[in-house]
């Protein structure tokens, strides 16, 4: 029997959900469903964070969810999920699933779970989930948490427990282990031992993760708010390597190191302060010194200074490609980047003022800046260039005449 946990145990109001969240349990349960909201936020608000998104289990079938709201649709990736769109907000509405039976279940010859879509009951879809703290269930129409792995006892003693045997878990779906990291450093909790000792020698399992959802984790790594805290765990768990392929050796060079430590915690500030941030601004930065070596390996061997940067860049997206699907757009975004830095030293004719009106410009400049910041480049030129973007007409001129 789970444990039911009432308002005055652990003091989520309805009111500090969103409206959208509560509109849709109480549509669903109008109509008879249960409907709870579960995972991140019901976590997130026992800790204090605030919720990024809400999800909600239900017993209704995706068809009912669907028919009961016009702005919704049925999403079918891994399984059948329905977005209901409610003023900004989408609310992500699973039915409640049965738990992957390794026994039954399809997997792929690793033990990894190609397919989970069997509809079950609450009971068996609080123990698909991965960790105890992402398995509450909280109804705002009575304000109490449905707790059947303590799960709140385990977020009050800060601890991430995994719910079943972790070495299981992780074979069904070896992500877990990346989450487990994340969840840990974006919310202060200790992983237990019997999760976390594992995963040493587990991790090699990621490398039979489709590359586009090991992107998906990475981004979300990424984009935490907490990525210097991610990767430094991730370090201490063995999980670095072969993710990003080199962040472990660029982390070890003394100017690539400054470099993406800058670039974290720019990324880490602007989530916080709830700033836009760009995918590929941030690639850009974890695997330029990888592009600079290349590049400089091609110069030293004779090729020409443009051609050779470019192969370098095919080179490095190529190498990175194989391990984290980066998709096309962002690949784009990340090579404009890059293709702009030689061009930041051209600083004669008309060639600065073709450069400022590049679309990609700004994006260019920042990523200048923080070279400069991390000692490649002399603080000299990025701040000529923001002289020069800010300056009038004459003013243009007089600046390249002085430019060294
Ligand atoms: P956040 O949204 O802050 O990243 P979250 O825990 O809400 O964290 P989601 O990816 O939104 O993460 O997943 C919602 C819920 O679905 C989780 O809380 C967990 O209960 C379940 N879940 C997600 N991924 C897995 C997984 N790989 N294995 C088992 N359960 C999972
Ligand atoms: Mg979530």
């Amino acid at each position: 029997e789970p444990a039911l946990i009432p308002v005055e145990r652990h003091h989520i109001r309805r009111e500090q959900l969103s409206p959208a969240a509560r509109k849709v349990c109480t549509a669903l349960q109008e109509k008879g469903h249960k409907a709870y909201v579960v995972g991140g936020a019901v976590r997130d608000l026992l800790i204090g964070h605030p919720p990024k998104d809400y999800d909600v289990a239900t017993s209704a079938t995706p068809e009912e969810v669907r028919a009961l709201f016009r702005r919704s649709r049925i999403i079918g990736r891994r399984f059948k999920i329905v977005h209901v769109l409610s003023g900004p907000e989408t609310i992500e509405v699973s039915t409640f699933r049965a738990s992957q039976d390794a026994n039954n279940a399809d997997t792929d010859e690793h033990g990894r779970v190609l397919r989970d879509n069997v509809y079950g009951s609450q009971e068996e879809d609080a123990t698909r989930r991965d960790f105890t703290v992402n398995a509450l269930y909280y109804d705002p129409t009575t304000e109490t948490i449905v707790d059947y792995h303590h799960g709140v006892a385990d977020v009050r003693q800060k601890t991430l427990r995994m719910i079943g045997d972790p070495r299981t878990r992780y074979r069904e779906d070896p992500v877990r282990m990346l989450r487990a990291v994340r969840l840990a450093a974006k919310l202060g909790l200790e992983i237990d031992p019997a999760a976390r000792h594992p995963i040493r020698d587990m991790g090699v399992l990621l490398e039979n993760v489709p590359a586009a959802r090991l992107f998906d984790e990475m981004l979300k790594l990424l984009f935490s708010g907490y990525s210097l805290k991610c990767l430094q765990q991730l370090r201490e768990e063995g999980l670095h390597r072969g993710l990003l392929p080199l962040l472990d050796v660029i982390l070890e060079q003394p100017l690539g190191k400054r470099f993406v430590t800058l670039a974290l915690e720019n990324t880490d500030e602007r989530v916080r302060q709830d700033k836009p941030v760009s995918p590929g601004f941030l690639f850009a930065t974890l695997l330029w010194h990888e592009v600079l070596a290349a590049w400089e390996r091609k110069t030293a061997a004779g090729g020409h200074s443009q051609p050779a940067l470019f192969e370098a860049m095919d080179e490095v997206l190529d190498m990175q490609a194989g391990k984290l699907a980066i998709t096309r757009r962002i690949a784009g975004d990340i090579k404009d980047i890059w293709a702009l830095q030689p061009r930041f030293d051209r600083r004669t004719g008309r060639m600065p003022y073709r450069l400022i009106e590049q679309p990609r410009f700004r994006a260019g400049w920042d990523f200048l800046r923080l070279r400069a910041q991390a000692g490649e480049i002399p603080m000299e030129i990025p701040d000529w260039w923001d002289r020069f973007a800010h300056a009038g007409h004459d003013e243009r001129d007089e600046l390249i005449r002085q430019a060294p």
